[in-house]
């Protein structure tokens, strides 16, 4: 038998890449779902494989989206919650905050499934404890926020200290952010969070053993666009050291891995987005072949069902919490 890996899909809109980068006009919330949603639908349906869609509450709040989100719950695709306004800094949010976002994200995605949903994925993948604390008591069954790697730590640090506007009082908060350099040594295998009685599941996004380097698909895509030999190599090495180390796969998909700039040319500032959309869908199709070769391929509520059925038989860790600023 075949171990399990996850798929999911971060629905990133074209407003939330343009609120990031700074671009005017975001604040209609321009969308392009209408064209990226069938394509990724059609994308999947022929390689039948469900997997998991994180929508960004805002979305799934304006009438002119809710045909498109409909379609992904009509596929049956599971639908998780990817916070309301899509802030990378969501772990710095007061306890009431992050339930206002929740209550807006879920009252929002049961208009679009019906119901409420059971995983979260926060921007930017951000977590913290209160975030936790939020999701037990709201009966979420897992969180898949965290990406073990070097890179992402260090770089914040070094872009909280330059920050100008900064007291010494700040500076020197943002100082403990370079021992988080220790968040690459966070388990890239599933763990479950200790929530006072009743847990809840980790899935880490899933990055190079050993290395940590990111190995999701946006990223292969890029590497393809230097050499698609190269690329196709390094994906091979990821996934077979993965078999190696016993590391469940989860796979991470963003929007603009289906869309050129063509489709969205307030996007095309983002790498590979001059690649034409056959070329990418090419590439992505090579991604989950290998991946299914080695691995079966499921949605993220299955994953965390079966860390949950290996834990009762293995010793699957298990966390009491995260110190403060942990995931910053
Ligand atoms: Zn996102």
């Amino acid at each position: 038998m075949k171990p399990i890996a996850s798929l999911s899909l971060d629905l990133d809109n074209q407003w939330s890449y343009m609120k990031t980068h700074g671009d005017a006009g975001w604040e209609s919330y321009p969308s392009y779902l209408d064209v990226l949603v069938p394509r990724v639908l059609a994308f999947l349906a022929e390689r039948n494989l469900k997997i998991t869609f994180f929508i960004v509450g805002q979305d799934a709040a304006l009438e002119k989206n809710r045909d498109a989100l409909r379609m992904i719950a009509a596929a049956g695709h599971e639908i998780g919650n990817h916070s309301f306004n899509h802030e990378p800094w969501l772990h710095l949010y007061s306890k009431s905050e992050i339930d206002e976002e929740f209550d807006k994200t879920e009252a929002a995605l049961a208009g679009i499934t019906g119901k409420r949903p059971t995983g979260f994925r926060g921007p930017g993948y951000s977590l913290s404890q209160t975030v936790l604390d939020v999701l037990a008591e709201r009966g979420y069954d897992y969180d898949c926020s965290t990406l073990p790697t070097y890179i992402g730590p260090l770089a914040r640090a070094y872009y909280f200290l330059k920050s100008p506007a900064m007291t010494d009082a700040e500076r020197d908060k943002r100082k403990k952010l370079f021992g988080k350099f220790a968040d690459g040594f966070q388990s890239l295998k599933p763990y479950l969070w200790d929530m006072g009685g009743r847990s809840l599941v980790e899935i880490p996004v899933t990055t190079l053993p050993i290395l940590k380097i990111p190995v999701h698909a946006s990223y292969i895509i890029y590497l393809s666009t230097f050499s698609k030999l190269l690329a196709r190599a390094y994906w091979r090495v990821a996934v077979e050291l993965c078999r190696l180390t016993n590391t469940p796969f989860s796979l991470l998909l963003h929007p603009l891995d289906f869309l050129s700039a063509k489709d969205s040319p307030e996007v095309g500032f983002f790498p590979g987005m001059s690649m034409p959309v056959d070329e990418k869908l090419q590439i992505l199709g090579g991604i989950l072949d290998t991946l299914g070769s080695r691995f079966e391929v499921v949605d993220m509520k299955r994953h965390a069902e079966s860390v949950r059925e290996m834990s009762i038989t293995a010793a699957t860790p298990v966390r009491a919490s995260i110190e403060a600023g942990a995931y910053l």
